[in-house]
């Protein structure tokens, strides 16, 4: 039987400190084991014929199957894979982005790290931002709040904004909810681009975020009407004139949306592509489901546990963003 799991330890998974930090990663070959460690926790496995023994080990980004004689490296199919980028800069990077209570943008990104292009540090922000989803994860649950908001967003790219463009500002429609708990205080957080305020839009968002059995706070319009078909329970807060504000009857979303709103504005300037917001609201995501997490150290471990299990995308693909999924992704 396998031992129960242990939370990561600080000085022992992650570095407590950005001197412990240095003397860990000083070598990409230091890198690379660590990788390895959070890629195969119980030690390697071969991707091809499964046999589990320690590699040979031909340099220090080849692993060789003993068995099948398969080779492979730690950052093949991970958000790593075929990098130019040192793995020390990919480390250095992770740790700058989760230290950063708001996060950061690509060209502090770029300053920080001493990268040559704004296109380097712009798609390691992005490979970072893929990570911050864990497939599988758990939907929300018990009393969840429920509703769309505005965030206004422009299309200015850095540094085309140094022409005089003019920006275009849109107003892109994102279905939120909110856990919230009793007596007070909000648990996680979900986010969708949708393309309008239409129960076909909502509906699937409800049914992927949020579990069954749960009780569904929303307003009064008819987009939530049939919840209560897909096993919801279903509290109406029908605002009977204008003497109650929205932000009265469901504070959660309220509140969360006013944060990711000044998330966008403040540390984004505003400027995100429409088709990539939904990245964007991965990352505050990510930041506020951990908000509680006493050490910084643990939001890089979590982001490096999850990047090594992420796929790899491209510039283009990334550039390509991501378009409407109303059945999910
Ligand atoms: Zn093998």
């Amino acid at each position: 039987m396998n031992a129960p799991p242990r939370g990561p330890k600080a000085g022992q998974d992650y570095p407590q400190a950005w001197a412990q930090f240095m003397d860990w990663f000083a070598t990409d070959e230091a890198c690379s084991r660590y990788l390895e460690r959070l890629r195969w926790h119980d030690g390697f496995v071969c991707p091809r014929c499964g046999n589990a023994a320690e590699p040979y080990r031909a340099n220090r980004a080849r692993l060789m199957c003993r068995v099948c004689k398969h080779q492979c490296s730690v950052t093949a199919g991970t958000i790593f894979d075929k990098t130019r980028t040192p793995l020390r800069t990919w480390l250095a990077g992770a740790w700058y982005v989760t230290n950063q209570k708001q996060g950061v943008s690509a060209l502090g990104m770029q300053r920080v790290l001493g990268l040559n292009s704004y296109e380097t540090a712009w798609t390691m922000l992005h490979r970072f931002r893929r990570a911050m989803t864990r497939p599988g994860r758990e939907r929300l649950k018990g009393d969840v709040e429920v509703d769309e908001t505005y965030i206004a967003i422009t299309d200015r790219i850095y540094p085309l904004s140094r022409e005089g463009r003019k920006r275009n500002t849109t107003d892109t429609l994102v279905a939120v909810a909110v856990e919230v708990v009793k007596p007070k205080g909000f648990g996680r957080v979900r986010f969708r681009r949708i393309p309008d305020d239409s129960e076909r839009s909502v509906l699937p968002f409800i049914r992927e975020e949020v579990e069954p059995g749960s009780t569904l706070h929303t307003d009064g319009s008819a987009t939530y009407r049939s919840v209560t078909k897909h096993g919801y329970k279903h509290d109406r807060n029908v605002i009977l004139g204008s003497s109650t504000p929205a932000h009265v009857s469901l504070p959660g979303v309220h509140r969360v949306a006013s944060l990711v709103k000044r998330w966008i504005l403040g540390t984004h300037h505003g400027a995100v592509q429409p088709s990539q917001l939904d990245y964007y609201l991965d990352e505050f995501a990510f930041r506020f489901n951990r908000r509680s997490s006493r050490s910084r150290g643990m939001l890089f471990y979590r982001l490096l546990e999850q990047a090594v299990i992420t796929p790899p995308v491209t510039y283009s693909d990334i550039a390509g963003g991501r378009s409407f999924s109303p059945s999910g992704r």
